[in-house]
C-alpha cells in the first residue's frame, strides 16, 4: 500500500477521476507535469485522453505496444492512444456502432501525430486478409501526400497542418477496412503567396525543387534553388534543420503511385506546382499608372506548363474586363492591382488543385464493394483555437469552428451524461456548465449573426468597407454580452481596443480581431479574365478545376464564411450520428523542446480545452456504468448465487452480485437498465478478482 501511494506521488494519477483535489487547476497541471517527467504522456479524464507532446520518440508505438493494447479492456492498461483506438474499433465492430475520434489542441500539440498513430493502429490491429492489405496501404499512404500539399513549416510547428481534416474509414462486418473518405476544411491558401519570417510555403514546393531529378526540373523549367522563387524566399527559411525535402519528395512520389495516380496525373500535379512558382516570379513595373509585366519568361513558363495562350495570360494579369450594361469594358490594372490579381490566381490554382487532390484520393479510397453492412470510424484532426497578436478573418473562422466543436462536446458528452441519469431514474445534482451556444448564435445566426452581417456588406454595392462592416456589427450585435468594440466599450476597456477592432468573448478566452481584409477575404473574388484563362488551359487539373460553366453562371458564388459555415454544419451532422471519443493534445512548451514543461503554457491550454469542466462533470457522478445483462454475464461467476445462471431478472441478479461483493451503498446506484459505479477503483478490484478466479 505504502508502495502504491509512493508511486502515485511520483507519477501522479493516470485517470483524473482519481485526483483528490479535482477542482484545482494547479493540481491538474501538477499531475500532468509529474507524469510527463516520468515519460507518461497520456492521462485519462474518464474516457477522454489527454496527451502531452513529448517532442521525442518514446518508443511507445512499437509493435509490442500494439499487441499489448489489442482486445484489452480500456482501464486495464496505462492510458494510451492505442487504448482509445482499440476500444473504439471494438465497439464499432462488435456492436455495429459508428465511432469517431475527435482530436483537438493548439498548433504543435500533436494532433496530426495522434491521428497517424490511430490510423497506424487500426491498420495493424484490424482484420487481416490479403484483399484488404491494399486498402490499408492506400489509407496509410494518403497521409504523406496530404501533408506535402497541406502542411508547412510555421513558427509554431515544423509540420503544421494548414487545413482541417476529417476522415471516415469504412469497415465490413469482419472488421476489415474497405475504404475511406476525406473531407477537407479551409486550406490556408494565403500562404501560397506570402509567408511570415521564419515560415515556409507548403512542403511540396521545396520537395519538388530539391527532390525532382534533373530532367523533371528541366521539363518544369525550374532551377534547383528555392531561394530563386519569390513565393518561397519571403520567410528566409527555405532550408530547415530536420526536414529533408529531397527524401520526402521520394516518399510522396511513391505514395502517389500507391494511391493509383497515373503518370499523367502526377505530371499534371507537378506542372501545377511549378507553374505557381513561376507565377510568383512574374514581376510588374508601372508605366503611366498601368502595370507592365517585367518577367515575360515567367509568364511563358506558366503558359507552357499549363497549356494556355501566352497573350491571354499576359492580358489577364494586367487588365480587367467589366460588363457595363451588356457591354464589355476593358480597363488596365495598376501595379498593385496586378500583383494582387497574380497572387489571387496563384492561390486559387493551388487551392483548387488541393481540392482535386482530395477528390482523387477519395476516388482511390472509395469502397467499390457495396454489399453487406458497413460501419464507420471517423477521425477529426482540425485546427485548435488560435489567439495571435493580430487576428484576422482566418482566426475568426478557426475559432468559430472551435466554438462549434465545443458545442458538440457539450451536446454529446455533458448533456448526454445528464440525460442518461434522467432516463435511468438516478438522482443527479445538476452541474453548472457554460453553454457556448450563445456564442455560436452570435456568429452564425441567420440575418443577425456576424457572418450574415459580413455577407451583407460583401454583397452591398457601393461604398461597403471593412469599417462599415464594423459599424454594422456595432449596430446589430453591439449589445451582445460576448461582443465588444472600441465604440461601445467602457472607458477602461476602450484603451485595450483600437478603432478597427472587435473583440469576441469566446468560450476559451477573449480574442481581438482586426477588421482589415475581412470583406476581401470573405468575397474571395477572382477576376473573370484570369478565370477564363484557366478554363482554356490543357493541364488536366486546371482544366477540370476551372470549368467553363462557372463563367456562364450568373449566380454569385457563396462567400468564404458562408461556405465554411455550411461545411461545418455538415461536419456536425456527421459527428452527431457517431459515438465520440476525445483526444485533447497539449504542448508542454513553446519552443518545440523535449523535457521542458512550462506550467503557464500548459495551464492556458487546460483552460481553453475545457478540461476542468470536463473533469468536474465526470466527477460529479458515477464514472462507470454497464447494462445489467452485460455486467451479470461477465461477473456472475464471482458469486455462487448467480453462477452458473440466475433465475430472476438481470437487475435482481446484479443486486445479488453487488451485495455479495460487499459494495457500500454510496459506491453504486441501480438504474432502470444499468448499474452505475461511482469510482473506477471499484471496477478494477472486481476485474482483479475476476482475473484471479
Ligand atoms: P498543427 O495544428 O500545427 O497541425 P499538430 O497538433 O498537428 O499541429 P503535430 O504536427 O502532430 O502537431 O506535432 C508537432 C510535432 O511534435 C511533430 O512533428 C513531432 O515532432 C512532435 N510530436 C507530436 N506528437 C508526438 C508524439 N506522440 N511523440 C513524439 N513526438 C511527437
Ligand atoms: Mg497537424
Amino acid at each position: 500500500m505504502e508502495n502504491a501511494l509512493h508511486t502515485r506521488d511520483r507519477v501522479g494519477v493516470q485517470d483524473y477521476v482519481l485526483l483528490e483535489d479535482f477542482r484545482n487547476e494547479k493540481a491538474f497541471v501538477e499531475n500532468l507535469r509529474k507524469r510527463f517527467k516520468e515519460n507518461h504522456i497520456y492521462t485519462y479524464i474518464g474516457s477522454v485522453l489527454v496527451s502531452v507532446n513529448p517532442y521525442r520518440d518514446l518508443g511507445i508505438y512499437r509493435k509490442e505496444f500494439i499487441e499489448q493494447y489489442r482486445n484489452v479492456n480500456f482501464f486495464e492498461l496505462p492510458p494510451h492512444i492505442f487504448a482509445i483506438a482499440d476500444t473504439a474499433y471494438r465497439l464499432m465492430h462488435e456492436e455495429c456502432r459508428d465511432q469517431c475520434i475527435l482530436i483537438s489542441g493548439e498548433s504543435g500539440a500533436g494532433k496530426t501525430e495522434a491521428s497517424k498513430k490511430i490510423l497506424h493502429y487500426l491498420a495493424a490491429a484490424s482484420y487481416h486478409a490479403k484483399q484488404v492489405e491494399h486498402v490499408k496501404e492506400k489509407l496509410l499512404n494518403s497521409n504523406p501526400v496530404l501533408e506535402a500539399f497541406g502542411n508547412a513549416k510555421t513558427n509554431r510547428n515544423d509540420n503544421s497542418s494548414r487545413f482541417g481534416k476529417y476522415m471516415d474509414i469504412e469497415f465490413n462486418f469482419l472488421g476489415a477496412p474497405l475504404g475511406g473518405h476525406i473531407l477537407n476544411y479551409l486550406l490556408e491558401k494565403s500562404r501560397v503567396a506570402h509567408q511570415n519570417n521564419g515560415e515556409r510555403n507548403f512542403h511540396i514546393f521545396y520537395q519538388l525543387v530539391m527532390g525532382a531529378d534533373d530532367s523533371t526540373l528541366q521539363r518544369l523549367l525550374l532551377r534547383r534553388d528555392p531561394e530563386f522563387y519569390y513565393y518561397l524566399n519571403q520567410g528566409n527559411s527555405t532550408r530547415v534543420n530536420g526536414i529533408d525535402d529531397a527524401a520526402q519528395f521520394q516518399i510522396v512520389k511513391s505514395a502517389l503511385s500507391v494511391i493509383d495516380f497515373t503518370e499523367e496525373e502526377i505530371n499534371a500535379l507537378f506542372a501545377v506546382v511549378a507553374s505557381v512558382l513561376h507565377l510568383g516570379n512574374v514581376g510588374f513595373t508601372e508605366d503611366d499608372g498601368r502595370a507592365v509585366i517585367a518577367q515575360e519568361k515567367s509568364v511563358y513558363s506558366v503558359c507552357k506548363l499549363l497549356g494556355c495562350p501566352e497573350d491571354m495570360l499576359n492580358d489577364a494579369l494586367t487588365h480587367r474586363t467589366i460588363e457595363v450594361c451588356g457591354d464589355s469594358v476593358v480597363s488596365p490594372l495598376n501595379r498593385d492591382q496586378a500583383i494582387r490579381a497574380r497572387d489571387a490566381i496563384a492561390k486559387a490554382v493551388y487551392e483548387r488543385q488541393f481540392k482535386w487532390l482530395v477528390q482523387k484520393l477519395n476516388a482511390s479510397l472509395e469502397n467499390k464493394d457495396d454489399a453487406g453492412k458497413k460501419t464507420l470510424m471517423g477521425l477529426l484532426d482540425i485546427y485548435g483555437f488560435e489567439i495571435f497578436k493580430n487576428n484576422s478573418f482566418e482566426q475568426f473562422c478557426i475559432n468559430y469552428c472551435n466554438e462549434k466543436l465545443q458545442q458538440l462536446f457539450i451536446e454529446l458528452t455533458l448533456k448526454s451524461e445528464q440525460e442518461e441519469y434522467r432516463k435511468e431514474g438516478i438522482e443527479w445534482e445538476p452541474v453548472e456548465y457554460f453553454n457556448n451556444k450563445i456564442i455560436c448564435d452570435l456568429i452564425e445566426e441567420q440575418h443577425k449573426g456576424i457572418i450574415s452581417i459580413l455577407d451583407e456588406e460583401c454583397l452591398r454595392p457601393g461604398d461597403a468597407t471593412d469599417m462599415t462592416f464594423l459599424d454594422k456589427l456595432e449596430t446589430v450585435v453591439g449589445s451582445h454580452q460576448h461582443f465588444l468594440s472600441h465604440k461601445i466599450a467602457d472607458k477602461r476597456t476602450k484603451k485595450t481596443l483600437c478603432r478597427n477592432e472587435f473583440r469576441l468573448r469566446h468560450y476559451a478566452g477573449d480574442v481581438t480581431y482586426r477588421v482589415e481584409g475581412f470583406l476581401e477575404k470573405n468575397n474571395d473574388l477572382l477576376y473573370r479574365d484570369l478565370k477564363k484563362t484557366m478554363t482554356k488551359t490543357s493541364n488536366l487539373i486546371t482544366r477540370t478545376s476551372f470549368p467553363e460553366s462557372e463563367l456562364l453562371s450568373k449566380k454569385r458564388p457563396d462567400t468564404a464564411a458562408t461556405q465554411f459555415k455550411r461545411s461545418l454544419s455538415q461536419l456536425m451532422l456527421i459527428l452527431m450520428s457517431k459515438e465520440p471519443w476525445y483526444v485533447r493534445c497539449i504542448k508542454p512548451n513553446d519552443r518545440k523542446q523535449s523535457a521542458v514543461f512550462d506550467d503557464m503554457i500548459v495551464l492556458h491550454q487546460v483552460k481553453y480545452l475545457g478540461l476542468m469542466e470536463n473533469l468536474r462533470v465526470r466527477r460529479a457522478g458515477f464514472a462507470y456504468r454497464r447494462p445489467y445483462e452485460v455486467f451479470l454475464k461477465r461477473y456472475k461467476c464471482l458469486c455462487p448465487k448467480t453462477w452458473p445462471s440466475y433465475q430472476g431478472s438481470a437487475k435482481e441478479g446484479v443486486q445479488v452480485l453487488v451485495n455479495h461483493l460487499g459494495y457500500i451503498p454510496d459506491a453504486y446506484r441501480m438504474g432502470k437498465t444499468k448499474l452505475f459505479i461511482r469510482l473506477p477503483q471499484t471496477l478494477f478490484e472486481i476485474e482483479d478478482s475476476f482475473q484471479n478466479k
